[in-house]
């Protein structure tokens, strides 16, 4: 197929391994969709922390960078194509793209936990994500946007999900109390999600002041700002002070190990713990006997499963609202501009805009 010129962002090896790797906006081939695939014109693509980290690190975890690898797994875009088995969409649809599918139906595939299955992930090495102007993809896992649901919204569904999965897995119920550790962009769709599924209160923590009013502007009834010499019990003790009771549930985005000793600490006897952060090792100090005399339940998720259709009804519906976390939006012909712009902490989600034709929200 010739008929488009493709421009898409990589992240290269460089030649004597070291980091961060090259940043390049690269010309890539369109894929002709087979039958079960569309072909889609990309419209937005938010910039996650994992992308900058395979471009600054040349890995994610233990899955290292091998060659040039596209970036990009927040994403929305028009269908131009479709194969010929594709039944539920038709060109002209607007759609938001799980980034994640099970390469076959093994037995996480079978009861619907697909994201404990091997997957494609879309930039994660070695994936190519949809960073790029045309994504050829399988269209099973593009979901249909409601008229009223824009295309930058569409795109945020990718981050919402990670909340909507974590915050079912920690059973956030009505009237909980809630603590999310971090105001970053997981933090922040945390505190809508919590919001959104019953929780009374929800206490915000960051080191960030900046970051904290946004979550204040988001809905957190209260937020306090770490301060460097506080202890994980004495910052636990000023959440229960502020929220009046110790909270049921706590979300912890940030994988720091202060944070995360903070969430035991906190968390109300019979409560739970719900780990989204990871950190940069693999092992870290808790105080895991405060946690299991207390019955503080602990548990870690990864990515997501079920979760598109929720959010986009949730969008739809306005039960959410994240048009506010797009701070920032950059031309596709702009993007390592808009990667340097991530890097110095600005903002809350950069936005690239991948259609020379729509720019806007
Ligand atoms: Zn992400």
């Amino acid at each position: 197929m010739t008929e488009f010129a493709n421009l898409g962002v990589a992240v290269h090896k460089r030649p004597d391994g070291s980091t961060p790797c090259d940043l390049l906006v690269v010309e890539r081939p369109v894929v002709e969709p087979e039958d079960n695939e569309v072909l889609l014109h990309i419209n937005s693509v938010g910039i996650c922390g994992s992308d900058v980290s395979v471009w600054r690190k040349g890995r994610l975890a233990h899955l290292a960078l091998e060659g040039p690898l596209v970036l990009g797994h927040e994403s929305s875009g028009k269908v131009l194509r479709c194969g010929k088995n594709v039944k539920h969409l038709i060109p002209g649809d607007r759609v938001a793209i799980e980034p994640g599918y099970p390469l076959r139906q093994d037995e996480f595939a079978k009861v619907g936990r697909y994201n404990l299955s091997d997957q494609y992930f879309c930039s994660i090495p070695m994936s190519n994500g949809c960073l790029q102007r045309y994504f050829t993809y399988p269209a099973d896992y593009c979901y249909k946007l409601p008229d009223n649901v824009s295309f930058e919204e569409g795109a945020l569904v990718e981050p919402l999900s990670v909340a909507i999965h974590a915050c079912r897995r920690a059973e956030v119920q009505l009237g909980h109390n809630v603590l999310v550790c971090g105001a970053g962009p997981i933090g922040l769709v945390s505190l809508i999600v919590a919001k959104a599924m019953g929780a009374a209160k929800v206490i915000v923590t960051d080191m960030l002041e900046n970051r904290l009013e946004v979550a204040k502007s988001l809905g957190a009834d209260f937020i306090h700002k770490v301060s460097k010499g506080e202890s994980p019990m004495e910052t636990a003790r000023i959440v229960e002070n502020l929220l009046g009771c110790m909270p049921e549930r706590t979300i912890e985005c940030t994988g720091a190990e202060a944070a995360v000793q903070t969430g035991i600490y906190a968390t109300r006897s019979g409560g739970c713990l719900m780990l989204i952060g990871i950190g940069p090792s693999e092992s870290i100090n808790v105080p895991i006997v405060n946690a299991a005399v207390r019955e503080v339940d602990i548990k870690g998720c990864i990515k997501y499963c079920n979760t598109w259709p929720t959010a986009i009804q949730m969008i739809s519906s306005g039960q959410v609202n994240v048009k506010p976390l797009v701070t920032h939006r950059f031309p596709l012909e702009d993007a390592i501009e808009a990667f340097n712009a991530n890097l110095t902490g600005k903002g809350i989600k950069i936005m690239i805009k991948c259609d020379p034709t729509d720019r806007g929200i």
